[in-house]
């Protein structure tokens, strides 16, 4: 099961509230209902929205241990290829000045790109983490 909230920003309240997830059953559209004002928000997916994770984690719910890493972008892009491009050279560059998140890990760009997830903004709906994690379990058995 999804969980039953998750922060968004409300017009009404003008602030991040936590919303439940609920469907607008006048227009069957997936969205949230604001846990202060009540106010439904349409929420995602979108089309045309992708994410794109790098990560050597097994379950992206922890905190990355020493070793591991975690480095997420999302955005409009035309295709998966463009957004897995988009997001290789923002994260080589985040490496180059910082290193990968949070411990500061430097990795080759071949490593990073066999690290990386690549979703549709509905395949990342409505639980990104719950998500990612099948993914990587997916990727474990495959490895
Ligand atoms: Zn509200």
């Amino acid at each position: 099961m999804v969980a039953p909230f998750y922060p968004d920003h409300c017009e009404t309240c003008g602030r991040e509230t936590l919303f439940r997830h609920d469907v607008d059953p006048k227009a069957d559209v997936p969205g949230g209902t604001c846990d202060e004002c009540g106010t439904f928000v349409r929420a995602g997916p979108q089309d045309g929205v992708y994410w794109v994770t790098f990560t050597n984690m097994t379950d992206l719910s922890g905190e990355p241990a020493a070793g591991e890493y975690s480095l997420t972008m999302s955005g409009k892009r035309d295709s998966a290829a463009e957004a897995l491009e988009t997001a290789v050279r923002w994260a080589l560059d985040v490496m180059r000045r910082v290193g990968l998140p949070p411990h500061g890990l430097r990795l080759d760009e071949a490593e990073l790109r066999r690290d990386a997830i690549v979703f549709t903004d509905r395949e990342a709906w409505p639980d990104f983490v719950e998500a990612i994690n099948l993914s990587l379990q997916q990727r474990q058995v495959g490895a």
